[in-house]
This record gives C-alpha cells, structure tokens and sequence, in this order.
C-alpha cells in the first residue's frame, strides 16, 4: 500500500467508531473544508483523497469512511485490511463511544499488528460542558496501547488537521 507511485507514498487510513461520533464529519473537514449540522449518511465513494506534502515527501492519502455499517456491528477486516493508520473516534460526550474504541483497538492489533498507526480521537470538544470521558483517562489509555491521542471538533475545525498531520509523520516514520 505505501510503495511510491512516481515519488507519491500512497497511504490507506480508516475510520472506525460508533454510529454519530463525528467520523464523516472529519473526514469532510479535512479533506473539503465542509461541515453539516445534520447526520451524514456517508461521502459518495468509499474514499476520499487528500495529497499532503510532509518534509519534501509527497503523500496521498486515501481515507476510508464507513457507509454506516457500524450500526449493525458488520463492519469486517474487509473494511480496514492493509490500513496504514486508524482514526478511532468517540464522542467526549459519550462514555459508550469511548468503550467502543478499545474494542476496535483489540481487533486491529489482533488483525493488523504493530505496524499500524493508531490515533485515537475524542470528537466533539466544542461540547465540553457535556463532557463524559475524561482527557486524563483517554490518553492514559492511548499511551498504554501504543495510540496516540488528539481531541478535536469537527464543527469548529479544531485539532483536526494536526490530527491527520501527526497520523502521517507516523506513517511514513514507519514506512
Ligand atoms: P458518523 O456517524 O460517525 O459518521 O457521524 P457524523 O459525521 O454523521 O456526525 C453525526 C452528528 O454529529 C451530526 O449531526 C454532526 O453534525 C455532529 N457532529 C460531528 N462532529 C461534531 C463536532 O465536532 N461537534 C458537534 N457539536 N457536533 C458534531
Ligand atoms: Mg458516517
């Protein structure tokens, strides 16, 4: 997946998490800039690229938003197999999310190893007053497994390009 293509690396990033923690929204952030109040079904191709260009490399990125079969609990190593890096998301607002994540983090490294970048993300900070899961918990968390941790808001666009940023320092650290 990261051999160069005409000097380009070619990166493939998933999106996991719960149903509504925002991760259409990040991906739309990012890549056009966009954001919508209302729940997104989900982008009209499987993946959107975003080419970035990090200390004279050349990058593309393809990420991966799911169609919503989160909901069913039917999303399957077909999803995020090969991946480079993984963007797991909660929602700060919901401990539930939160919990959701650490499953997905027992599945990948079962299923992918060490040699995918983890970043875990806590969605949503723009509802800090509504706050259920704790920075303090999270990234003790993170550390613990090897993931590092960034909190962003998709609707403010705060955090969310850093986020992707660190994601492909460490991909190409690795690849
Ligand atoms: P997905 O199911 O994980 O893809 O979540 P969506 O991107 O569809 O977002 C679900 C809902 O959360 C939508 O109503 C979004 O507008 C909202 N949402 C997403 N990100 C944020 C955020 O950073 N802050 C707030 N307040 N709402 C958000
Ligand atoms: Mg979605």
């Amino acid at each position: 997946m990261a051999s160069p293509v005409n000097g380009i690396k070619n990166f493939k990033v998933v999106l996991l998490g719960e149903g509504c923690v925002g991760k259409t929204s990040l991906v739309l952030r990012y890549v056009e800039d966009k954001f919508n109040n209302n729940h997104l079904q989900t982008i009209q191709a499987s993946f959107l690229n975003k080419k970035i260009n990090i200390d004279g490399k050349r990058l593309n990125l393809a990420i991966w938003d799911t169609a919503g079969q989160e909901k069913f609990h039917a999303l399957g190593p077909i999803y995020y197999r090969s991946s480079n890096g993984a963007v797991l998301v909660y929602d700060i607002t919901d401990e539930k999310s939160f919990q959701q994540v650490k499953t997905w983090v027992k599945e990948l490294r079962k299923m992918l190893g060490k040699d995918v970048c983890l970043i875990i993300v806590g969605n949503k900070i723009d509802l800090e007053k509504d706050r259920h899961v704790s920075l303090e918990e999270a990234e003790d968390y993170a550390n613990k497994v090897g993931a590092v941790h960034f909190q962003t808001s998709a609707k403010l666009n705060q955090g969310v390009e850093d986020m992707f940023l660190v994601l492909s320092k460490n991909m190409l650290s690795i690849n």
